[in-house]
């Protein structure tokens, strides 16, 4: 066949429906990073930004990421949201160790990253002191733009295999 410019495309027999190759892992996290299942563990006032990243104006559904599962066992991306008081740090522990591998965390708000202003000995100091952080976003609370931008840089990091915690930048209010 002819194509644009002159240009001559030969197609070869039998590559009608044509092909592509790919390794197996990247395959798999390509799906892994469309198919998050989510367990909210959520205990303080960021819960707000989490409604609304939720809702349809932000709509985390775009992203695959939309379906919540009550159960750990059924969940792979655990989303921290709000602040972890001492006594709820082995509980969350607990839940993170139920879940199956391959499995991700989200530290979603100054106080799940690093304890916020709760300077205090109730409150624990960023949940990374129980569990492997994958994606800090700070923020009091983070706006629902810059959780999306740790849900794409989360995707991302799935695709490339890279397990290294990534830290997401506050943004600034829009104008
Ligand atoms: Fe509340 Fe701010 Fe802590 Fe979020 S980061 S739980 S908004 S005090």
């Amino acid at each position: 066949t002819t194509g644009g410019a002159g240009t001559t495309i030969q197609v070869l027999e039998g590559s009608e429906t044509g092909f592509a190759t790919t390794r197996f892992d990247a395959l798999l996290n390509w799906a892994r990073k469309y198919s998050l299942f989510q367990y909210p563990f959520i205990t303080a006032c960021c819960a707000m930004e989490f409604m609304a990243m939720a809702s349809p104006r932000f709509d985390m559904a775009r992203f695959g990421a939309e379906a919540p599962r009550f159960s750990p066992r059924q969940a792979d991306l655990l989303w921290v949201v709000g602040t972890i008081s001492q006594r709820q740090a082995p509980a969350l522990k607990r839940i993170y160790e139920q879940m199956a591998d391959p499995k991700y965390v989200f530290a979603f708000g100054t106080c799940a990253s690093c304890g916020g202003f709760y300077d205090n000995y109730t409150t624990l100091a960023g949940i990374d002191k129980v569990v492997p952080v994958d994606v800090y976003v700070p923020g009091c609370p983070p706006r629902p733009e810059a959780v999306i931008d740790g849900l794409l840089l989360l995707q991302d990091k799935i695709a490339r295999g890279d397990r290294t915690p990534a830290i997401v930048k506050p943004r600034r209010d829009p104008i």
